[in-house]
């Protein structure tokens, strides 16, 4: 290639070309968004969709989300796939709660996003009302594919906002009131 090997110049400093300049946000973000570890909250048609994309045709190991976890405290990424009963709704906000931060959430498939067919009293219209949700996925149900495509909108939003100290949404902090 030609001038491999010759400095740049970046700022006004000479910089060698194989030396990468970054910072500690931009490689934390990165080491984030490629090792998120799922929270499955699997209450019905949705949840097999979900499983899918752990097989081998789908394979979200490619993108580095393979490890799901049962346990909340293991979780960073909560993802709420089916419809959430009232009656289950504390079980969702305690879940939400025992995760560690910096976390994130996606809102898979009509009846987590807005009740769905399930116009009734005793399912929740929208778990967005009770707990934040970073991603949404339409569909019922959504397709493996359409997960994987959340999986991608939500690394991007942790790359672009993320910080050392957080999870750099600013929106996150006020969301949380609703859990109070
Ligand atoms: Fe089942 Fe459709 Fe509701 Fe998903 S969105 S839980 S597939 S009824």
């Amino acid at each position: 290639r030609p001038g491999a090997g010759l400095p740049a110049t970046k700022g006004g400093i000479e910089v060698p070309e194989n030396v990468i300049l970054t910072t500690v946000d931009s490689v934390v973000s990165a080491a984030r968004k490629f090792s998120l570890w799922p929270m499955p909250f699997a209450t019905a048609c949705c949840g097999i969709e979900l499983m899918a994309v752990g097989a081998s045709r789908f394979d979200i190991a490619r993108f580095g989300a393979e490890v799901m976890r049962f346990s909340p405290r293991q979780c960073d990424l909560l993802i709420v796939a089916g419809r959430v009963a009232m009656k289950m709704l504390p079980v969702l906000q305690r879940i939400w709660l025992q995760m560690p931060e910096p976390k994130w959430s996606i809102s898979m498939g009509a009846c987590a996003s807005t009740g769905g067919v399930f116009d009734t009293y005793a399912v929740v219209q929208g778990v967005d009302r009770f707990i934040p949700i970073d991603v949404y996925i339409p569909g019922c149900p959504p397709r493996p594919e359409q997960i994987l495509r959340a999986l991608m909108d939500m690394q991007a939003k942790i790359q672009a906002g993320g910080s050392v100290f957080g999870t750099g949404l600013p929106e996150l902090a006020e969301r949380e009131k609703m859990l109070a």
